[in-house]
């Protein structure tokens, strides 16, 4: 057999496959996808997913749950925009903490706001960037999380971005993504640049 008589037989294969999957897939509604891991692209996936949201014409909301989000680009870039609602809750946990009992308020706080999306069927998508350090640090029951996420409309569309995913949240997920630290340019002396890191 020559090499062009192979190739084809292998994308024939390749295709059936493929034409398989998709007359597999027929569903039609929200998911849940989580990006996780240590790599850099968490959160820049998220609003690249978001963007394409809008850009469908799609409503969409975003919860920052970490501190000191207010100069980022794509905050600056898309916190005017009609059909984006960008929320920064911004409270101070992580090394920073000093009260443990403050924060958990502000988490508890941050997470109502979260809720009220949750149930909002105007919204084709929630984004909840850096959401899995509340849980983790135990300022948010996970079941709560789990709770509302599951409630959500059933055309809702939830990403959740962090480091280390929670198993319970893997549990009820379509989509995990894990980005893997490979390398960064920090460990090579480059500082964090706006435009780049944030
Ligand atoms: P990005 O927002 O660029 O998609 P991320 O959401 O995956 O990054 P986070 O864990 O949220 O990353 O970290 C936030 C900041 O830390 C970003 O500026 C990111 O570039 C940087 N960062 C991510 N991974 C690393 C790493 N392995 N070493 C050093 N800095 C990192
Ligand atoms: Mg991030």
């Amino acid at each position: 057999m020559d090499k062009q008589t192979k190739h084809n037989q292998r994308m024939a294969k390749k295709k059936r496959i493929v034409d398989a999957g998709i007359a597999k897939a027929q569903e039609e509604r929200g998911i849940l996808i989580l990006l996780k891991g240590n790599g850099k692209g968490k959160s820049s996936s998220a609003f690249g997913t978001m963007a394409r949201a809008v850009g469908h014409g799609k409503r969409v909301a975003v919860l920052q749950f970490t501190k000191g989000k207010e100069d980022t680009g794509e905050y600056l870039m898309f916190k005017d925009h009609p059909l984006i609602d960008w929320h920064v809750m911004g409270y101070g946990f992580t090394w920073e903490t000093q009260n443990f009992e403050q924060d958990k308020v502000a988490a508890e706080k941050a997470w109502e706001v979260a809720e009220k999306l949750l149930q909002d069927e105007r919204y084709f998508m929630i984004v909840l960037d850096e959401l899995t350090y509340s849980i983790n640090y135990k300022y948010l029951d996970v079941n709560r999380v789990v709770a509302a996420v599951q409630g959500r409309p059933h055309d809702q569309t939830v990403i959740i971005t962090g480091r280390g995913m929670p198993k319970e949240l893997e549990a009820i997920a379509d989509t995990v993504s894990e980005v893997k630290d490979v390398q960064h340019a920090f460990r090579k002396g480059v500082m964090a640049q706006a435009g780049i890191e944030y």
